[in-house]
């Protein structure tokens, strides 16, 4: 049976060349064919590093056409390398097609890790790293944009966005009215010269910046307080009739409705149970 190629998804620096691992840039030199998001851009990667490939583009825009065209590459036996323009594929990136239709393929897909944006912005933040929730780009359309921050306005985990510069103070606006004036970090040019760490509320962020040059991710403390907090509270708002109504309408019976009632009122069972008693 005729050998099926390898898929290596392969992380490239995000702005320092030194952060390519020697496995990466073997296995760029390895392959048959190696996929750019831009190939002028990868070019200038490989040169620097004196590899000499055949390059194929792969964006966005065409990620479904030219998955076909790689995936018979593959199914021919071709070794084939995806690298996007900085970091990881995959992530803000083209990779998830590619991926999902060499599994349809049973084409083998191996990881070749390296540097990728949002961890090191992470791990330096200072905010929680047990838990987050990476969110990547927001949409443009300002409707969209606030709906998908309203979403994640609960969240207690730490959120983590990528934004392009020219967007950065009118999503940092974006976020600070929907979410409140949190505490953020920005990072700033990682890997590179002028890498900088910003952190402090959001109002104040956004009043000491000023044109924002350079690449940043945009890490938010989650909030500390939850929906269910929230909810809650507004039901401790109703008066004591209100909020049994609210569980009986939920087709709750007595005996639940009056221990979630005495939990939420942080009052015992029996002052719940002698109100409605009859
Ligand atoms: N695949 C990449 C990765 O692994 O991080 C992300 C690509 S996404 C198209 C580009 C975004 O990543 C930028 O707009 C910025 O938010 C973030 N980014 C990439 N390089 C960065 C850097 N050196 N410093 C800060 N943010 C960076």
């Amino acid at each position: 049976m005729e050998k099926i190629g390898n898929l290596y998804l392969v992380a490239t620096p995000i702005g320092n060349l030194e952060d390519i691992t020697i496995r990466a840039l073997n296995i760029l030199k390895e392959v048959d064919l190696i996929a750019a998001e831009d190939t002028r851009h990868t070019l200038k990667l490989l040169n620097h590093f004196e590899i000499s490939k055949p390059l194929i583009s792969y964006y966005k825009q065409i990620e479904k056409s030219k998955s076909n065209i790689l995936i018979q590459k593959l199914l021919e036996g071709k070794n084939i390398a995806l690298v996007s323009d900085a970091g990881t594929p995959g992530i803000s990136d083209p990779g998830e097609e590619i991926v999902n239709v060499a599994i349809q393929n049973n084409i083998k897909i191996i990881p070749v890790p390296g540097a990728c944006a949002f961890v090191n912005a992470l791990i330096a933040s200072g905010l929680d790293t047990k838990e987050f929730t990476f969110v990547g780009f927001l949409s443009a359309q300002k409707k969209e944009k606030k709906d998908k921050l309203e979403e994640l306005k609960y969240e207690t985990k730490t959120l983590v966005f990528y934004e392009a510069p020219h967007k950065l103070l009118n999503t940092l606006s974006t976020i600070c009215e929907v979410f409140g004036d949190r505490d953020i970090v920005l990072a700033r040019e990682l890997t590179k010269i002028h890498e900088e760490f910003i952190r402090g509320k959001i109002s104040d962020v956004i009043r000491n910046m000023g044109e924002p040059k350079g690449e940043f991710v945009i890490i938010v403390k989650g909030n500390i307080i939850t929906k269910k907090d929230v909810d809650i509270q507004n039901l401790n708002n109703l008066n004591i009739e209100e909020h049994y109504k609210y569980y009986e309408n939920q087709g709750l019976d007595k005996k639940e409705i009056i221990k979630r009632v005495a939990k939420d009122r942080k009052i015992n069972k029996n002052e719940v149970y002698k109100k409605f008693i009859n």
